[in-house]
């Protein structure tokens, strides 16, 4: 089995903030770590290593800082790393983000043919969830999103409970497919010892748009679809009543009686 884990350095807090004049993401000075969400797309990687046997190789793009998140995975139990960098890459939408990766995916599956991509179910900075879905579609293989619980897996497919609007159901998708998870999937471990020693000395291959054959028309700020037209911090009006008494059943018939006049209750 070779399964591929896709994981994305983000800020480490999801109070990401906006900058008001030019509506982008501040990342610059943000403390970086692996995605929440890849965290559980990569335990569950190695776990299905450990049940069936095989590799877990693990992709990300981004900006050089992005090996760190590399090495984090070989410390959690992958077994090879690879990063998509380039600055043909500055500024890409979703459409083109999963674009490249896809051709990232091309390029290892010629290494060494892929069964399964885990992704996240989001991320906790652009927060789309777009790109499981889209790699899928670019690659032309089946797809679940939402992603719950793996009810089987042999080295033919794969079954997963999915999570859907109404509860749950139950998918079967034949190798190779694509996956994205939501946190009931998996536990991450804790990185061991030797998984932060191999960590410091592996191997991150790294690729630029041309070593994976991508067509750089479909790359880069100014070749993207999405247009965005304004980003903003939704403003919070703070309208907290305060409710005054001499004691607090006092305060609580008032608040009653407030909760009665907007007619609450
Ligand atoms: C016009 C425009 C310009 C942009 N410019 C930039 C920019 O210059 N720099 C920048 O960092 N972002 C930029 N972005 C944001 C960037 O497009 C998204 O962050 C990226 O496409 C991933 O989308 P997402 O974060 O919503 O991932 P989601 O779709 O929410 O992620 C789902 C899962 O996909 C996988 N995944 C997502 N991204 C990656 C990745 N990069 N590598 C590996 N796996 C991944 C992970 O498993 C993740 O859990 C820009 C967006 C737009 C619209």
């Amino acid at each position: 089995m070779h399964i591929l884990a896709c994981v994305k350095q983000t800020p480490k807090s999801d109070n990401v903030k906006i900058d008001p004049a030019t509506g982008c993401l501040i990342r610059s000075g943000a403390e970086s770590a692996m995605n929440p969400f890849d965290e559980y797309a990569l335990e569950e990687a190695v776990c299905l290593k450990e049940q069936l046997g095989g590799t877990v190789s693990v992709i990300t793009m981004g900006p050089p800082a992005a090996e760190n998140v590399l090495r984090d995975s070989i410390a959690r139990g992958a077994d090879k790393v690879y990063q998509l960098g380039d600055m043909a890459f500055a500024g890409s939408d979703t459409w083109a983000t999963s674009y490249a990766l896809s051709k990232g995916v091309e390029k290892i599956n010629a290494l060494e043919k892929i069964d399964i991509i885990l992704c996240g179910k989001q991320t906790n900075d652009s927060d789309t969830g777009h790109i499981g879905p889209q790699i899928s579609a670019w690659l032309q293989w089946p797809n679940a999103a939402f992603v719950r619980r793996v009810v089987q897996a042999d080295e033919k497919g794969i079954t997963v409970e999915r999570l859907t609007e109404d509860g749950t159901d139950e998918l079967y998708l034949p190798y190779p497919c694509v996956i994205s998870v939501v946190k009931e999937i998996s536990d991450p471990r804790v990185r061991s010892v030797k998984g932060r020693l191999a960590a410091k000395r592996a191997e991150v291959v790294k690729w630029t748009a041309d070593d994976i054959g991508a067509d750089k028309t479909k790359l880069g700020l100014k070749n993207c679809p999405t247009r965005v037209v304004k980003s903003f911090a939704p403003q919070r009006d703070s309208s907290a009543v305060v409710i005054e008494g001499a004691n607090g059943k006092e305060k609580a018939a008032k608040l009653v009686d407030l909760l009665k006049e907007n007619k609450y209750i």
